[in-house]
């Protein structure tokens, strides 16, 4: 059956008082639905049927939890929509359920492998890139005409190497440095310096006058996998305000040249069979609709509960998409230390929204609400969702990075902007992103696979060469939560081992966008 013909509406709980139409187009009033209710209005595609007489006061159930509170009487069969809604009140940070949740015991999942590029350190690249670290955003110009060079002239040589990335950003100069925050972007760079995907090769170009320093950037001893191979190694800087640049042609002619002996060792690499354990999966969802918490996001998040079951981690993040169900994180958390982190981490963040005199209410986009996303409340339900239901074993403050042992379900605390979220999922040593999107976007990163998966069929239809994945089939009636995410889950391996995302064919790469809580000057 497709979601256009038969009148469709998916319950996600026995408990709702509310459903979701699936059909493409939506359905016209006077429809009746197969539970022989009559619609009252017209009811959009991916936005809320009443399933029965709502009284004013009355809670609006979705995944039997209160999206919202009716500001009015509702009839059954009417068009529920976000004006009729008001926002429940956000949680307060006390008095939460702490690691209460029994831990699922499940049987290990053995024998799942692939390809990959096995580092120094023990972690593993997915791609073998060269990465060209940058001090300051004055350097941008110079390091992109470079690259494209090395590109043209040098990686024909080297079959073995992916490709060549510049990491460009718009910090490093003209900020408080020294101000509570400023961590925060500092080791954002130093650590995606050193993601599992470039292959310790560490390489860096500055400007010469910046704060950001090379050696503040990446004190000595902070390159671990580099360090392993060549423990005496001095951090390989091209700086261009040195004596030795005589014009323009000679910055460029230092970077290439200062390439070759890190493209030589890359080029060295093959890929190695190993145990899907060595996968580290940032998901996240961006121009989420009212379908992302129905197929997408479930698919992601059967997914996510066999990586943990293969011994993986998962890297689940967006702050302000977590936060109305704070309670759900903390009881599942695997320990009542675990359980702290998370509330730090959220109570940091509301502090810093307020400081912003920002709530949020500033999440959802006109996007989300035109998909039938009623407010945050309704859109954190079915974000949360992605992370399954492992134990949730870690929890990571922004810009860290994963310690080998770090392993399971991982709660990277991070904005849920897009291109800073998958920025900082990249500097906790992110291999392989996982994005699902129901209105479209598309979003690809230079430095990692980016594998998205759409909400929808009628999206997946229309952008059959943007989106890797349609888990509308689950909408459509084709098949299950659980066959999608096994789907999935080998679509993972494939990618892992070297097969193109679609982000990848077109050469889609969003900038770096770097979180920066402090002050600029
Ligand atoms: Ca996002």
């Amino acid at each position: 059956m497709s979601a256009s013909s038969a009148p469709l509406a998916i319950q996600m709980h026995a408990g709702d008082n509310v459903a979701i139409i699936a059909n493409d187009g939506g359905l016209p009033a006077n429809t009746v639905l197969p539970s022989g209710l009559v619609l009252r209005d017209k009811v959009p595609q991916g936005h809320k049927v009443a399933l029965l007489d709502i009284a004013q006061g009355q809670a609006i159930l979705r995944y039997n939890v209160p999206v919202g509170y009716a500001k009015q009487d509702i009839a059954g069969g009417s068009w529920v929509h976000e004006r009729l809604l008001d926002i429940p009140a956000a949680r307060e940070l006390q008095d939460l359920p702490m690691a209460s949740v029994v831990q699922p015991q499940w049987e290990p999942l053995q024998g799942f492998t692939f390809e990959g590029f096995v580092n120094a350190d023990g972690s593993v690249g997915t791609r073998n890139l060269l990465a060209i670290t940058t001090t300051v955003q004055c350097v941008a110009g110079v390091v992109s005409v470079a690259v494209e060079r090395i590109r043209k002239e040098l990686l024909p040589h080297y079959p073995n190497v992916d490709g060549v990335v510049g990491l460009e950003h718009t910090y490093g100069c003209g900020v408080a440095i020294d101000a509570p925050g400023a961590e925060i972007p500092i080791r954002t760079l130093r650590n995606i310096s050193l993601n599992p995907n470039f292959g310790g090769e560490v390489m860096v170009v500055s400007l010469g006058c910046e704060k950001l320093q090379p050696d503040r950037l990446l004190p000595a001893g902070s390159f671990p996998i580099q360090d392993l191979r060549e423990p005496d190694a001095a951090l390989d800087t091209v700086c261009l305000q040195h004596d030795s640049h005589v014009g323009f042609v000679s910055m460029i002619d230092d970077i290439v040249a200062r390439a070759k002996p890190h493209l030589e060792r890359l080029n060295a690499r093959r890929r190695q069979t190993v145990p899907a354990s060595a996968l580290v999966v940032g998901v996240q969802c961006g121009g989420s609709d009212a379908f992302s918490g129905v197929t997408a996001n479930p698919a992601v998040g059967y997914m996510a509960d066999l990586l943990v079951r293969a011994g993986a981690t998962i890297l689940f993040s967006e702050n302000t998409e977590v936060r109305d169900a704070v309670e759900q994180l903390t009881s599942r958390a695997a320990t009542p230390a675990v359980a702290q982190r998370i509330i730090d981490e959220l109570g940091w963040y509301d502090q810093y929204l307020d400081r912003g005199r920002a709530d949020r209410t500033a999440n959802t986009t006109p996007g989300n609400k035109a998909g039938g996303l009623s407010n945050i409340a309704e859109k954190a339900m079915g974000s949360i969702i992605k992370s399954g239901s492992a134990a949730i074993s870690h929890v990571l403050s922004p810009g860290n990075k994963l310690k080998s042992d770090q392993k399971g379900l991982v709660f990277a605390a991070t904005p849920a902007s897009d291109f800073i979220c998958g920025t900082l999922q990249l500097a906790a040593g992110m291999n392989l992103h996982v994005f699902t999107t129901g209105r479209g976007t598309p979003y690809g990163l230079a430095e990692c696979p980016v594998v998205k998966v759409a909400t929808r069929t009628d999206l997946a239809t229309r952008w059959h060469d943007l989106m890797d994945m349609n888990a509308g089939r689950i909408a459509d009636g084709q098949i299950t939560i659980e066959e999608a995410g096994w789907e999935l889950f080998h679509l993972l391996l494939d990618v892992a081992s070297g097969r193109k995302t679609w982000a990848e064919k077109w050469k889609l790469h969003n900038a770096l966008v770097l979180f920066n809580p402090a002050p600029i000057t």
